[in-house]
């Protein structure tokens, strides 16, 4: 496949579909674009909105319908479509819901679209995640979650706002559940190099245990925040999903906190007993994308505690995923 053919299909025209097509649009990460959804209206007027946006984007086509059968031969299918959270309703309150939805949708999308990485954003994503990999019967490394990249990146601009660095020099993830149990990697975290924990520069301070506490409780009451003020999250999930269609269709070996499937996973860590894994979850660490999906998740550095806090974020999942009957 070349850029040329790259065809993205993204399932739901509302918030977060619909931005997405536009930073695809703006990043040119696919020659096409098409939007499905139930709601003809909807995708109808996105979709013209959109194309009246094209002169200035990228070249590339967009089209949209509420029949399923636009999405065939789409190299990724992203699949946004569902119920959103509404204010004081966490993302694992949508579990159920969305999981009736994926079941209905998968295995017709997948006739239409048999070689597509399946790239999941509907939330709780990485249930979400566990649940269309076992419908699909797909390989693992082509079922994934958009995960905590988005976290991520809200902690990154935490972190670099507090210090005055630019965003691009915060190496820091988020990793576990893309929910109330991730957990902060703090003790890999760096800046331009320099261990965060050492960070102490004249004119750029560095963090207490107060401004880490106050960062992280902020990356987790983000969503909540945003969604009282404006109903939904759509412009930083629309980016950091183009980001991820973009390491998939040019087979980019990025490195992005995904989630996907852990078989046998063990962070890297000194005396750890070599049966302390994660199996059968699908949960953020940094991971390796590309044209396949996600190739490979990384065993990164993690302290006792971090690697505690992971462990227990996949029993969050895990207990969320067997409420949804798989
Ligand atoms: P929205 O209500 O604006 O849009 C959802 C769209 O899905 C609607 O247009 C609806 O018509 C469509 N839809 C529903 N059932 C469908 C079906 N069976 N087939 C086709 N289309 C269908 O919601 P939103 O704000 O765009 O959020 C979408 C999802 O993304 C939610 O689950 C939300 O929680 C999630 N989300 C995830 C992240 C993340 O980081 N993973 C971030 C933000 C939002």
């Amino acid at each position: 496949m070349s850029e040329q053919t790259s065809k993205i299909a993204i399932i739901g025209a509302g918030s977060v579909g619909a931005t997405i097509a536009y930073a695809c649009m703006i990043r040119g990460v696919a020659k096409q674009i098409v939007l499905y959804d139930v709601n003809r209206a909807k995708v109808d007027a996105e979709v013209l909105d959109l194309n009246h946006g094209l002169q200035f984007a990228r070249p590339a086509t967009v089209e949209g319908s509420d029949d399923i059968g636009l999405c065939a031969d789409a190299d990724v299918i992203v699949m946004t479509a569902g119920a959103k959270q509404k204010p004081g309703q966490t993302r694992m309150d949508l579990a159920t819901a969305n999981t009736d939805i994926c079941r209905k949708l998968i295995p017709d999308l997948l006739r239409l679209a048999p070689s597509a990485v399946l790239l999941l954003v509907t939330n709780p994503v990485d249930v979400i995640t566990y649940i269309c990999q076992k419908i699909s019967g797909l390989p693992q490394r082509r079922v994934f979650g958009s995960g905590t990249v988005l976290d991520s990146s809200r902690f990154r601009f935490l972190i670099g706002q507090r210090l005055r660095v630019a965003v691009q020099n915060v190496h820091a993830n988020i990793a576990g559940e893309h929910g109330d149990s991730e957990i902060p990697l703090w003790s890999s975290a760096d800046v331009g190099n320099v261990p965060l924990h050492e960070w102490a520069v004249m004119g750029h301070g560095k963090l207490t245990v107060r401004d880490r506490t106050e960062i992280f409780q902020n990356v987790k009451d983000a969503a909540q925040q945003i969604i009282k003020g404006k109903g939904a999250t759509n412009y930083a999930i629309g980016l950091a999903t183009a980001r991820i269609l973009e390491a998939v269709l040019k087979d980019e070996n990025a490195i992005l906190p995904v989630s996907g499937l852990l078989t046998n996973y063990q962070p890297i860590g000194e005396g750890r007993d070599p049966t302390d894994v994660l199996n059968d979850v699908c949960i953020s660490v940094p991971s390796i994308v590309n044209r396949g999906g996600l190739e490979t998740s990384l065993r990164v550095p993690m302290n006792d505690a971090e690697w505690a806090g992971i462990k227990n974020s996949a029993e969050v999942i895990r207990s969320a995923i067997r409420s949804c009957g798989f």
